[in-house]
């Protein structure tokens, strides 16, 4: 198949922004390609050449991409990078660059998709010596023949930024589409779906989900479904080592509230402020995902001596937290752990420096049987069989009961020990992956927000380059400001929902006093109302604080500059959030 074709589609996707269009497109094009194309097709589509969870990734720097594009358009890098600025897309700059090459060439050679795949897939597996000249050689082959428009596209899949805006869900409902429109009589007509069984079909996209919750691959999910028809989902395994989504925990209240959701009696455990890991053993290979499906293995070779040592079985999906320890054995907060994420080379000092444990909290794949369906308790009796426990390495401590009394105690002791909160679960529940399920919920004190002011910003990319689009907060310390963090969530997209980008843009832009790339200096006057999950100490920000998760509620348009949380406020609830009590 040509490139061309898949690049065609590409530009209808862009011009686009209506969902249900953009999903009769792709499911028209599915329709028509062959078997063999499928693996490609539905990777390119996401804008990436492996799924999700793979380790290998394209890894290809902008600084690379301009200097391949130099070479093939005979611009010199600071021409590109200006015109890069401007534009705000290298594959449009690359685009127009070999638009004007291409009318003083005559050499042409029309692009295979499988050879666009092909040198993309390569680029992610060189490693050593002479890595850069490689890549460099691989992407201006592929430049070098493309068309203006196919150079666009192969830019942005190269920096993994395709802008056709296919979300996940529309992808999968484009499968669904393709593989099972007659089955399920789908009609697209006008830009509306007309369906004469709206619950079959509602109940097949759900089922489709699942089935993508279960190994994050589009393509064993279109696998699936092409070889087993309608019927798809009664076939639907838990394959190979692949990552699950994990299941999520809404919030509860207050105990009270928890075991009204979660039944009587209720397992409780302490909520472990570490990250989430999947430990999968598979064919007798241990991988280790976070819960975002990075591939973090590498990372932790301790991690993976202790689920070798310490767990019986060749076979397995377990769900666990980990968390980070001082030398004394007392749990550090989160952020400690993110150097261990971040770290990818001396490896074994950083073991050292920053020790971690792991407490066990679920199990949904052993011995090749998936117990997604049992409920909890008998997951939970399997853990207590299958964990040979240590300080370092154990399930996560666990009280059943139905006394509110003894709930509160738990509570109490699991703040103290410097946990978040607690978890409640049902003892009958499931293991819903990807989903927001009640068959367990959280429980945490509740933060105060802080005031806080915006003073610089960030032009967004793709779709929201119009707008302003992360937002630098400070505090205020006598006349200084401090930073402590950014903040990019909160801020709706339409004016009715809220506090939106195009708002906030039109307030700050008159307040611009600086410009560099996208990043804008801002006079101080914007006051926004925060909400976070925790201040945690920081080296990144003047304030030495930073804010985990924060997310804007609204513009405070009484407060001025002066009125901010000051740092002695932010210290207090630092202070006070790290000896939590209960109301
Ligand atoms: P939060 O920021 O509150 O951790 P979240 O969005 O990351 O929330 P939720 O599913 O809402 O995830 O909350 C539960 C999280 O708590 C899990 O994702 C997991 O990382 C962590 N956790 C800690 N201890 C436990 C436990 N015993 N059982 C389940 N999850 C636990």
């Amino acid at each position: 198949m040509k490139y061309k074709e898949l690049v065609e589609i590409y530009e209808k996707l862009e011009k686009t922004s209506k969902r249900l269009e953009k999903t009769f497109i792709i499911s028209e094009f599915l329709k028509k390609i062959k078997k063999e194309d499928l693996e490609e097709i539905i990777n390119l589509l996401r804008g990436n050449v492996f799924p999700v969870w793979e380790e290998k990734k394209i890894g290809v720097s902008e600084k690379l991409v301009i200097k391949s594009i130099s070479r093939i358009a005979g611009i010199n890098d600071k021409e590109i990078e200006k015109k890069w600025a401007k534009i705000g897309d290298l594959g449009k700059v690359a685009e127009e660059l070999i638009k004007n090459k291409k009318q003083t060439s005559l050499e042409e050679k029309e692009l295979n998709l499988n050879k666009v795949f092909e040198n993309l897939r390569k680029l992610a597996s060189l490693e050593g010596e002479g890595t850069v000249d490689k890549k460099v050689g691989l992407i201006s082959e592929l430049l070098s023949n493309a068309q203006p428009i196919e150079a666009r596209y192969i830019v942005r899949t190269i920096l993994e930024d395709l802008r056709i805006g296919v979300a996940e869900s529309t992808l999968r409902d484009a499968i669904v589409w393709a593989y099972l429109g007659k089955e399920l009589k789908i009609k697209y007509i006008n830009e509306n779906l007309e369906l004469e069984d709206r619950k079959n079909y509602d109940f097949i996209i759900e089922r489709t989900q699942y089935n993508y919750d279960l190994c994050n691959d589009f393509v064993e999910v279109a696998k699936n479904i092409i070889e087993y028809g309608i019927d798809f989902h009664k076939k639907t395994k838990l394959s190979g080592g692949k990552p699950i989504n994990v299941m999520l925990y809404p919030k509860a209240e207050s105990i009270e509230d928890g075991f009204k959701s979660v039944g009587k009696p209720a397992a409780i455990e302490q909520k472990y402020d570490g990250f989430r890991l999947l430990l999968i053993k598979y064919k007798g290979k241990i991988n280790l995902f976070t819960r975002r499906l990075e591939n973090v293995t590498k990372q932790f070779p301790d991690i993976v001596m202790l689920t070798e040592e310490q767990i019986k079985g060749d076979d397995f999906i377990l769900d666990s937290e980990t968390i980070a320890v001082n030398s004394n054995g007392q749990w550090l907060p989160f952020q400690a752990l993110s150097q261990r994420i971040k770290r990818k080379y001396d490896i074994q000092d950083i073991i050292k420096k920053i020790p971690i444990i792991i407490r066990i909290f679920d199990v949904v794949k052993y011995n090749n049987e998936n117990l997604m369906e049992k409920p909890f308790i008998e997951r939970r009796k399997l853990l207590e069989k299958i964990v040979k426990k240590s300080n370092k390495f154990d399930i996560a401590e666990q009280i059943i009961t139905d006394n509110l009394e003894e709930a509160k105690k738990f509570y109490e002791k699991s703040l103290i020990s410097g946990n978040e909160g607690i978890m409640m679960k049902d003892l009958n529940g499931k293991y819903q992956p990807g989903r927001r399920v009640g068959y367990g919920v959280k429980i945490k004190p509740i933060l105060e927000t802080l005031d806080l002011i915006i003073v610089a910003a960030e032009w967004g990319t793709g779709k929201r380059s119009k707008w302003l689009s992360s937002f630098t907060l400070s505090t205020i310390d006598k006349e200084s400001f401090l930073e402590i963090g950014k903040v990019g969530t909160g801020i709706k997209e339409k004016s009715e929902e809220g506090v939106s980008f195009k708002e906030l843009t039109r307030l700050l832009k008159p307040l611009i006093i600086e410009e560099k790339g996208r990043i804008v200096k801002l006079k101080p006057k914007i006051v926004v109302e925060v909400a976070y999950e925790e201040i945690q100490k920081s080296t990144t920000y003047t304030s030495g604080f930073a804010l985990r998760f924060p997310r804007i509620l609204g513009i405070k348009e009484d407060r001025r500059p002066k009125d901010v949380n000051d740092i002695t406020s932010i210290n207090n609830i630092f202070i006070k959030q790290r000896n939590r009590f209960i109301k």
